[in-house]
């Protein structure tokens, strides 16, 4: 295939060709189509970097970690906590005891919520989430109200799916204990103003969680320099695997909390009378971790590490703006998420096109994207919408990409007019 734009400048400091070559999964036809894969705001590809380190341990290293004093046993350990110091450079996060290993961004936020959730609020304290939140980013709060009696406010959002900051100030009374929000909106694209909530919350006396997993794999995070309480996220969505993710919370927060599930490896000592647990991390972590997972997790920190991220920034900036200019054109089409600041996510419908039809006829031309409320159903019932479809993009895609997506939109719209 030819890519004249893999010699655009962004592309070239990327080094775009060469990266492609690096997920197989790109190599192949899907319905006789080049793969043209737009789907990565649900989850991305894997690098052969990520597949050959997992691989390697499944091959050589299997063991359990923290355990055994056999060769195996240290060789798994090390590639383990090596993962964590992995995570801990690539979030700029003081130490790698404020990286807890999870199932993903989801049950980092469950984890707040059960442990520091139940330990520091009370019947009539609240959360204050925005409109444009993911399911997991509503439902663990919406789990806490219902044993505890707390209030769940929601931050409003305009119609372009912008937040409402004018309002923040109102909402930010006393009883707010904690502010948790998307650092980028999976649905809408918009990027918040993350460092102006946190700062505004401290104020308030409340702590604040900001949930990454739509930003990390575009955007350089330094959670020293930005601030909050806690940020969570998923590997799959920053080309590491699946089913493991990573709460970051700043040690002294980590250090007040009680576990949140019991087991092996978060203890010190268990007699029946007592347990002793051990300090953060390894509190949270009760129970075998995700071995494999986390080692990929690591390995995908530190190839995104490798990278040219102002570039990568450049370059997905520049399909989104190119895709936008493009599907515009396109009559009775309209774009969902109109913020001036996004992440590379391109929302829209297409009137009279119903949006999982649409996408079944862009699978049909090799193009994936996702059809579906993304998890995030009050955000896209606030457009008066149940369903949109979804282009996004990742460090592999291409303007050929974006042109192949326009061709079959258009097509697709023929069919149905
Ligand atoms: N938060 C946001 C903004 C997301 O986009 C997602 C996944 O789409 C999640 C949280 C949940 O991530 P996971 O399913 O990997 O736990």
């Amino acid at each position: 295939m030819a890519y004249a734009a893999l010699n655009s400048s962004p592309a070239v400091a990327l080094g775009l060709r060469g990266l492609r070559r690096q997920f197989p999964t790109l190599a192949q036809k899907i319905n006789g189509q080049p793969l043209v894969y737009l789907d990565n705001a649900a989850t991305t590809q894997k690098p052969l970097v990520v597949i050959e380190a997992m691989e390697r341990h499944l091959r050589y290293d299997v063991s359990n970690v923290h355990r055994g004093v056999h060769e195996l046993s240290v060789r798994a350990t090390e590639a383990y906590e090596g993962a964590r110091e992995s995570v801990r450079a690539f979030l700029n996060a003081a130490s790698v005891k404020e990286i807890v290993f999870t199932r993903g961004a989801t049950e980092a936020i469950n984890l707040v919520a059960y442990s520091w959730g139940r330990a520091n609020m009370k019947a009539g304290d609240a959360v204050l989430i925005t409109h444009m939140e993911h399911h997991a980013n509503i439902v663990p709060w919406q789990l806490l109200r219902q044993e505890l009696g707390i209030e769940l406010r929601v931050l409003p959002m305009d119609e372009r799916g912008v937040l409402r900051m004018d309002l923040l100030d109102a909402m930010l009374t006393p009883e707010v204990k904690l502010v948790s929000v998307a650092h980028v909106s999976n649905a809408l694209g918009t990027v918040n103003p993350v460092r102006e909530i946190i700062e505004r919350a401290h104020a308030n006396g409340s702590r604040v969680l900001i949930d990454g997993a739509q930003a990390v794999a575009h955007e350089v995070i330094d959670v020293q320099a930005l601030g909050a309480d806690f940020y969570v996220l998923s590997s799959h969505k920053m080309y590491g695997p699946s089913g493991v993710g990573v709460l970051w919370g700043r040690a002294d927060v980590l250090a007040g909390m009680p576990p949140w599930q019991g087991g092996g490896d978060m203890i010190l000592s268990v007699t029946f009378e007592r347990t002793v647990f051990q300090k953060p991390p390894a509190r949270f972590e009760a129970g075998t971790p995700n071995i494999e997972g986390a080692i990929g997790m690591g390995t995908a920190a530190r190839f995104l590490m490798d990278l040219d991220r102002g570039a990568l920034a450049d370059h997905e900036h520049g399909l989104l703006t190119y895709a936008t200019e493009r599907l515009e054109r396109i009559g009775g089409l309209r774009v969902i998420g109109t913020a001036p600041d996004k992440g590379p996510v391109l929302s829209f419908v297409v009137d009279d096109v119903h949006p999982h039809d649409l996408g079944t006829l862009l699978d049909r031309a090799g193009v994936a994207v996702r059809s579906g409320h993304h998890c995030a159903q009050p955000a896209v019932q606030h457009f008066g919408l149940h369903a949109t479809t979804r282009a996004s993009f990742g460090l592999y895609n291409t303007r050929d990409d974006v042109d192949r997506l326009a061709e079959a939109l258009h097509h697709a719209i023929r069919v149905f007019r």
